[in-house]
């Protein structure tokens, strides 16, 4: 299944130039980000085996009998980004209206668009993806995640949601919500759930009652933007629509309260593998990019109750890892290509 797996990748990806690696792989980067860590960590190697980070530690200290050395000279290895709000069932509304996917488009060709929307995922660098919702397509993103399982296509781990707010997978009864009001978002604070999504018009008192109860705030910026665009907005020029004004307002009364960010982008709404663009506005709304990038890891990993599997590059974590090139810290928009997408036994290695 291994081979097949890679070989699947070749035919996929001309750029894929290390179709099948050794079950043991030694990564040898410039630098890596933990996924907690302000500063880069310098001098170190990565030894994977069977899917398993196993040893971190300097090149010439590492088991190297058996091992692949893989050099990834002027690049940072990090954990593989974890999205927090995708529909893998939607496409962006400016190629088909939300209404005619939702009420015109089969199941059938909704799933097989989720496949493809997968794969631009993963080769995005993008490991895990906490599903929120099927939009009017039944139990077919549930149908998805046992395809992904089976190894039928590839992609990131899919966490589902099915039909509106209900448990997410198989992690027990957690919930979130999608509300915008001040209102509804206190209520939902109330009722108990774990992260809130959208929030435009969260105010600072909001914020902090939810930083009182450990809710977690997924922003969705990404998505605002993009509806803007739809409607005729083009960044830079004119008046900035009111909606983004709002966003904006809320992201800054969030980051005044400290509440916990998630990574959450409402990808769907938008093109599926420019997940990235969250991150990069996270960092124009105002916060620091190593905690952009913290929430994209390891909060984000925490926040699906999985913070022992993912979301660190760490000894006994899962090898569900990305490269890219130069620094994230001092410049996020490198998140936008990654030069290697390791998850597991499915490598894209576009060095
Ligand atoms: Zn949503």
């Amino acid at each position: 299944m291994k081979y097949l797996l890679r070989t699947t990748f070749v035919l996929w990806l001309t750029i894929v130039v290390a179709p099948v690696w050794a079950d043991d792989v030694i990564l040898v980067p410039d630098a890596i980000f933990d996924g907690r860590s302000s500063e880069l960590i310098t001098g170190k190697a990565v030894l994977v085996s069977n899917g398993r980070i196993v040893q971190i530690a300097a090149l010439d200290s590492l088991e190297q009998s058996a091992a692949e050395i893989v050099q990834l000279p002027g690049q940072t290895l990090m954990p593989g980004l974890i999205e927090l709000h995708s529909h893998v069932l939607l496409h962006p509304y400016d190629e088909t209206n939300w209404n005619d996917q939702v009420l015109k488009e089969s199941w059938a060709e909704r799933a097989l668009r989720a496949g493809n929307h997968l794969k631009a995922s993963l080769e995005a660098g993008y490991t895990t993806l906490r599903d929120l919702g099927s939009e009017g397509a039944g139990y077919v993103d549930v149908g998805v995640k046992q395809a992904l399982q089976k190894g039928v296509i590839v992609g990131p781990r899919l966490i589902v949601a099915g039909k509106a707010i209900v448990a997410t997978g198989s992690y027990g009864r957690y919930t979130v919500a999608h509300a915008s009001t001040p209102e509804a978002m206190r209520r939902a604070i109330m009722a108990g759930v774990e992260t809130i999504e959208h929030g435009n018009a969260g105010t600072v008192e909001i914020f902090n009652l939810m930083k009182d109860r450990g809710v977690a705030w997924c922003p969705t910026l990404a998505a605002g933007e993009a509806i803007a665009g739809y409607q005729g907005w083009k960044k830079g020029e004119g008046a900035e629509p009111k909606r983004i004004t709002a966003q904006k307002a809320s992201f800054a009364a969030a980051l005044q309260t400290g509440v916990i960010m998630c990574a959450g982008s409402d990808v769907g709404v938008f093109d599926h593998g420019d997940n990235a663009w969250e991150l990069e506005l996270m960092v124009e709304y105002g916060m620091k990019p190593v905690d952009v990038l913290r929430s994209a890891t390891s909060i984000n990993a925490s926040l699906l109750h999985m913070a022992d599997q993912i979301g660190q590059v760490k000894v006994g974590m899962l090898a569900e890892l990305i490269a890219v090139k130069g620094n994230p810290i001092t410049d996020i928009s490198v998140l936008r290509k990654p030069t290697l997408v390791m998850q597991g036994e499915i490598v894209l290695n576009k060095n």
